[in-house]
């Protein structure tokens, strides 16, 4: 784990320039598909993807970590999670396809023209088995048809595309399945809205695949690589996950010093008080572990796409995530309970210990690899 190559060098000021002009001219509360336009408008999109990677574009992780700490600022969690989702991992995975549609609709997505929406959580299995997804397609007739279920998919209310994780035949193993492009107004095709009050701003959803009929040149990839594609990229989505809970602790962080500096409690602020900066300074503790994780493994991750080091950064970012937002939300007192105040922004950031992969599945298989996390672990030189 010590032995890695320096990490990479900070964006060109060109691009976030770029993604600075894209964002400021929007009005406060544009939704996803607002931002997502503006952004592809502006080239962000084309800028971010290192092309000529033999798995074709990846984003650069720098320009990620830029784009996410900028779309982060604006404040609305559900607008950053559709950004995440898209950039990090639904438009690489359809950049596997050769196709015409597939083609096309990257270009869409990437001129932001488009959206496209990454459905593999399934309504027939838990997330965390993804084996056992029940969406299947068989060919008829010289045509796909898709029957089954997606859920918790973001952006999904609002996609143009669904790229749909399908198998095409029984049994868990890993080369049964294949990536479908959906066009989201196909016959067939329903979407409705997941039933909550968080994120809503990510058009997350359910979709209803009901006899689909496509032809054969929207499967995505060769038939059997969706699994093998899926784990590469989502070491991306990990990465992009730790970069916007850097962005987002420290956003809330200094929000909450900004408060404690500002309240008084028997003439001191509550900031001076002793037993409030050890906690504060706590949390900036975690969030200085996890960065300092996140610089050590971004090599990794974004050179080799080492999935156990994106598990990893995963695991730990659902753990501070989680303590240093219930933090915050504590030291903000009642005012914490405001609408979109900080107890709002830390439910809505138990995406992290979920979305991609639940947190205890990051450790479970963490502690498989127990002996070569240790041997990394070997005493410092
Ligand atoms: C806001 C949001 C957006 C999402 N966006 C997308 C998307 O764009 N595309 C997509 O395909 N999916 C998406 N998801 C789905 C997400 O990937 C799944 O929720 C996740 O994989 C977990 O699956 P599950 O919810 O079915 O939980 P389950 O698999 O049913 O697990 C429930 C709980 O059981 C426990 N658990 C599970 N496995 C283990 C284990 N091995 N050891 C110990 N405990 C365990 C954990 O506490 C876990 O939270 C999204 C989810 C959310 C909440």
């Amino acid at each position: 784990m010590l032995e890695t190559p320096p990490a990479p060098a900070p964006p060109a000021a060109g691009f976030a320039q770029r993604v600075g002009h894209a964002l400021e001219a929007l009005p406060e509360g544009a939704d996803a598909a607002r931002v997502w336009r503006a952004l592809g408008a502006h080239g962000v999109q084309e800028e971010l993807y290192a092309t000529g990677a033999p798995t074709g574009p990846v984003p650069d992780p720098g320009r990620l970590a830029a784009l996410l700490t900028a779309v982060d600022a604006r404040g609305d969690n559900g607008v950053t999670l559709s950004v995440l989702v898209q950039t990090a991992s639904a438009l690489p995975l359809l950049a596997t396809g050769t196709a015409a549609p597939a083609l096309a609709a990257y270009r869409q997505a990437v001129a932001g023209a488009a959206s496209v929406a990454l459905a593999a959580t399934d309504a027939q299995a838990p997330g965390s088995d993804l084996t056992a997804l029940g969406t299947e397609y068989t060919v008829d007739g010289g045509e796909l048809v898709l029957r089954g279920g997606k859920r918790w998919v973001t952006g999904a209310c609002a996609a143009d595309h669904l790229l749909v994780l399908a198998r095409h035949r029984p049994g868990r193993h890993f080369t049964n399945f294949t990536w479908v492009l959906v066009p989201a107004d196909a016959a067939g095709v329903s979407v409705r809205p997941a039933d909550s009050e968080l994120l809503t701003a990510s058009g997350t959803g359910h979709v209803d695949l009901d006899a689909v009929r496509l032809p054969t040149d929207h499967l995505v990839g060769r038939p059997g690589r969706a699994m093998a594609s899926f784990a590469r990229h989502m070491a991306t989505e990990r990465l992009a996950g730790a970069q916007w809970a850097v962005a987002l602790t420290r956003r809330v962080l200094i929000e909450t010093r900004r408060r404690l500096t500002g309240r008084s409690v028997d003439g001191q602020p509550l900031w001076h008080h002793p037993a409030v900066r050890q906690d504060f300074a706590s949390c900036l503790v975690r969030v200085a572990q996890l960065r300092a994780l996140l610089d050590t493994l971004t090599p990794r991750i974004a050179g080799e796409r080492d999935l156990a080091a994106a598990g990893l950064l995963k695991a730990a970012v659902g753990q501070t995530v989680d303590a240093v937002l219930g933090r915050c939300a504590q030291l903000q007192g009642a005012d914490g309970l405001a609408r979109r105040g900080a107890a709002h922004v830390r439910a809505e950031a138990a995406v992290f210990g979920l979305g991609g992969g639940a947190t205890e599945l990051m450790l479970a298989q963490l502690a498989d690899r127990a002996d070569a996390v240790l041997e990394e672990l070997a005493p410092c030189r």
